[in-house]
């Protein structure tokens, strides 16, 4: 039987009552569309983020009032830039094409690839990453990046501190956010095990680790540099971290846009306190936090789960496949369902950047 743990003091579970106001009254979400989503799960574990934080959840109204990307459509500051950190060999672990294929199609905004302006290279002496960035006016410096360094296990973390700061200074001027992914351990205090990512400057820059991704690997939950390769079949490998990093991205991208910590429902904008919990969290967004993305990005429902429906069945996300499935059925057959009018520059220009991306 799986362990029932106490939410922190003081959280308040939300009641249909307060899912209903959170979503807002005038929505037009159908009761059946609404019940095709789990509710919030009680906290399994004393590490679980809702055993240990105190979140008040943030309503459809207090989004409208707080997101400074609502009704901004005109801005220019429209793309959302991704950027990897160095050709760390590691990263062909990622299917990057396929990482910015899904993240454009779940947030229907359009990704680009930053070509890399950074590199990292291991100073054995000084036991040190030093970063060699290429500036926005072409001039090459070298820089000492945080790193804390353990000789038993030769594991390395890199502070976040300093790589978000480089990031500032090489914010694109139509870039909403950069988002750098790297495969490097990285951490913000030296209290950390570790952090999964981290982001600075009013959202506009932030920094994620798939590190800790790796199916293969198993690591110590009370030593930040003990670690140790675990046996896996390498079949599922690649659909595990292409799954587990999509879910990092959106749910992170999904806070650089607006959209806070979820108490309403089981969703990707849950907290989770440790990878476990990370793992077994939804790859999508529950209705509240779907209505805050359709106030930033011009979608029609059917078409974008459609969308994320042949990602999934193209890399093979079995559970997901089954939920959007039940979901475009009910909306199909749901009259009085929201239906977005479509941009349709906006969707052709999407639809180019798709193909272009496709990678097979
Ligand atoms: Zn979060
Ligand atoms: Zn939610």
């Amino acid at each position: 039987m799986t362990k029932r743990i106490s939410f922190v003091r003081g959280f308040r579970v939300p009641k249909e009552k307060d899912i209903n106001e959170a979503l807002g009254n005038d929505a037009s979400f159908s009761n059946e569309f609404k019940r095709s989503f789990n509710s919030l799960p009680h906290p399994t574990s004393d590490l679980d983020w809702l055993a240990n934080y105190k979140e008040k959840g943030q309503t459809y109204k207090r989004f409208l009032n707080q997101c400074p990307f609502v009704n901004n459509n005109s801005s220019s500051q429209k793309y959302i830039y991704l950027t990897l950190l160095d050709n760390d060999n590691r990263l062909s672990l990622l299917n990057i094409d396929r990482l910015i294929d899904y993240t454009q199609k779940f947030f229907q905004m359009e990704i680009k690839l930053l070509p890399l302006f950074t590199n990292f290279n291991w100073n054995e002496k000084k036991k040190t990453w030093i970063c060699t960035m290429k500036s926005k006016n072409d001039s090459i410096k070298d820089i000492t990046l945080r790193t804390r360094y353990n000789s038993t296990s030769e594991h390395s973390q890199i502070c976040v501190h300093n790589i978000l700061n480089l990031l500032k200074t090489s914010l694109p001027n139509d870039a909403r956010c950069l988002v750098a992914i790297t495969l490097h351990d990285l951490y913000s205090d030296e209290s950390d095990l570790f952090i999964a990512g981290l982001c600075y400057g009013n959202r506009s820059v932030a920094i994620f680790s798939f590190f800790r991704y790796d199916p293969r690997l198993e690591f110590s939950e009370e030593f930040w540099y003990d670690w140790k390769i675990k046996k896996i079949k390498t079949k599922l490998m690649s659909t595990i971290i292409l799954l587990r990093s999509c879910r990092l991205l959106t749910h992170e991208i999904g806070h650089l846009l607006g959209i806070d910590h979820c108490i309403y429902y089981a969703c990707l904008m849950n907290g989770s306190g440790h990878l476990e919990e990370d793992f077994s969290q939804p790859l999508f967004l529950c209705p509240i936090d779907l209505r805050k993305l359709l106030q930033l990005t011009n979608f029609d429902f059917i078409e974008r789960y459609e969308q994320l429906l042949d990602f999934c069945i193209e890399n093979q996300f079995k559970d997901e496949i089954n939920i959007l499935k039940k979901r475009i059925e009910i909306l199909k057959n749901d009259k009085t369902m929201i239906q977005t009018k479509k941009n349709k520059d906006f969707d052709y220009e999407l639809q180019q950047k798709s193909k272009r991306l496709k990678k097979k």
